[in-house]
């Protein structure tokens, strides 16, 4: 998960100096000694930390702060106001041409930092927000590269234009943008060519496309899981070409998070959006705020409740919690919460999210064992739901021995486990009944 041993060193550090009720010049200096070792066991650029821990100290050791009421957690929040001003303070969008002129963005990005698979994701969300997007297929020299697009255009039910791989990627722009004005697509996003490395022709080539076509924002697309080398990159593209921003993807997989902290102090520019996952749906707008308080463990709620917003069907999601408050939940609307649940990036990604839970996994919630454990035996419970019959599922009354072991053949576990999960179930549905009368809060577990 993003920026997690990072975040548990982190942690670490913020439990010592809370644990101390006063604070010395010295116990600050300590704190601020490992702060800067475990940013750069991230990978965060040498200078970027050196700058970073500088400012710190230069806060955090003043009068005020020292004779505070409470030090360790102003030095914190120190901490986090500088993470934010590092990873740039607000929000950038991508600009976009006024009216209903077309605004021409161009991608670029080494081979496999995943600048196909981002196009793509961007174009959803420009879809969503009403926009009528075309993806152009600049890629000519990998022959896989203009299918994916298209079958990923296709997912994502925009416009995709290609010619073949026997033209020139400037050539194939231009007619882009042409087609984007007689067709009434207001955004053309280019999908040009990767290398493995940098190198001259991959810059000339962008260089073309610029000279043949009016290209409002160069976006590059890093690979965090790189690392410094993903900063190299983007300072390389633009000294080079000139860029607008970047997209920083894999992020779900970069336990050290040295790319997306460095970046933007290294190149000037922002980080506009994270990819966080394969998944096209998985690209989240980049907040600096709220990447902070991922990173310090604090939790990411805002973006928690967006994307439930985005993701659960909201009348599914009001006829769930009538159906929690008068206990009317069964088997078959527990299948639908999981499945709600899945769409947000499981139950791993959601605790991720939470304060207190991400990233402190190992000190508080649940570790990412735990968590794997948790969605094993959400799918062991969905296996014998799933070996029900509909009215099963809809009357867990219906379930007598001869029923039970049936389904507990069909989905392969112990009639002991049904027994347990029907068990579960209706203590659950109990404590709800007494939760929807305003009855005392008791403890009450969810079956998983
Ligand atoms: P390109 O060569 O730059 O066009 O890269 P692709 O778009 O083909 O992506 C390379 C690989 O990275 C593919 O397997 C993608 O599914 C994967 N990928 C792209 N973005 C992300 C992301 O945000 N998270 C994860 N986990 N994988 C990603």
């Amino acid at each position: 998960m993003a920026f997690d041993s990072l975040t548990e060193k982190l942690q670490n550090i913020f439990k010592i100096l809370r644990s101390k009720g006063r604070l010395t010049e010295d116990d600050v200096k300590e704190a601020l000694k490992e702060i800067k070792r475990a940013l750069l066991a991230a990978d965060v650029n040498f200078k970027v930390v050196k700058g970073f821990v500088k400012n710190v100290q230069e806060r955090a050791v003043g009068q005020d702060v020292m004779n505070g009421l409470n030090p360790g957690q102003m030095v914190i929040k120190i901490v986090n106001e500088e993470l934010v001003k590092l990873m740039g303070s607000e929000t950038t969008e991508i600009k976009l041409q006024p009216g209903s002129a077309v605004t021409v963005i161009m991608m670029a990005g080494l081979q496999g930092a995943g600048k196909t698979t981002t196009t793509a994701k961007l174009a959803g969300k420009y879809k969503l927000k009403g926009k009528k997007p075309l993806l152009a297929a600049c890629d000519v020299y990998r022959p896989a590269a203009i299918k994916q697009l298209q079958v990923n255009g296709e997912k994502q039910g925009v416009d995709v234009f290609s010619m073949g791989d026997s033209h020139k990627p400037a050539d194939i722009a231009k007619a882009a943008v042409l087609h984007a004005q007689k067709n009434g697509n207001n955004i053309v996003i280019l999908d040009t060519a990767g290398r493995l490395h940098i190198d001259e022709d991959m810059m000339a080539e962008l260089q073309e496309i610029k000279g043949a076509v009016d290209v409002h924002q160069t976006i590059l697309v890093i690979d965090a899981m790189t690392g410094q080398d993903a900063v190299n990159v983007a300072a390389d593209f633009n000294d080079k070409i000139g860029i607008d921003g970047v997209i920083v993807t894999k992020l779900d997989g970069d336990t050290r998070g040295g790319a997306a902290l460095s970046v933007k102090a290294v190149t000037g520019k922002p980080i506009l959006y994270a990819g966080m996952g394969e998944k096209l749906s998985d690209l989240e707008q980049f907040y600096p705020d709220r990447m902070a308080s991922r990173i310090l463990g604090m939790g990411d709620v805002l973006t928690l409740i967006e994307k439930a917003e985005a993701e659960i069907d909201e009348a599914k999601a009001i006829e769930m919690s009538r159906k929690l408050k008068k206990a009317q939940f069964d088997f078959e609307d527990y299948l639908e919460s999981t499945k709600q649940m899945k769409n947000m990036g499981g139950l791993g990604n959601i605790m991720n999210m939470m304060p207190g839970l991400g990233g402190m996994g190992k000190m508080k919630g649940l570790d990412d064992e735990q968590a794997a454990q948790a969605e094993k035996n959400m799918a062991r419970m969905e296996a014998m739901i799933y070996s029900m019959t509909l009215e099963e599922r809809r009357n867990p009354d219906l379930l007598n021995p001869s029923r039970k072991h049936r389904i507990a053949k069909g989905a392969g576990v112990d009639i002991s486990d049904v027994n347990r999960m029907v068990k579960q179930f209706g203590e659950m549905k109990k404590m709800m009944k007494m939760m929807g009368k305003g009855g005392k809060k008791g403890k009450f577990r969810l079956p998983f």
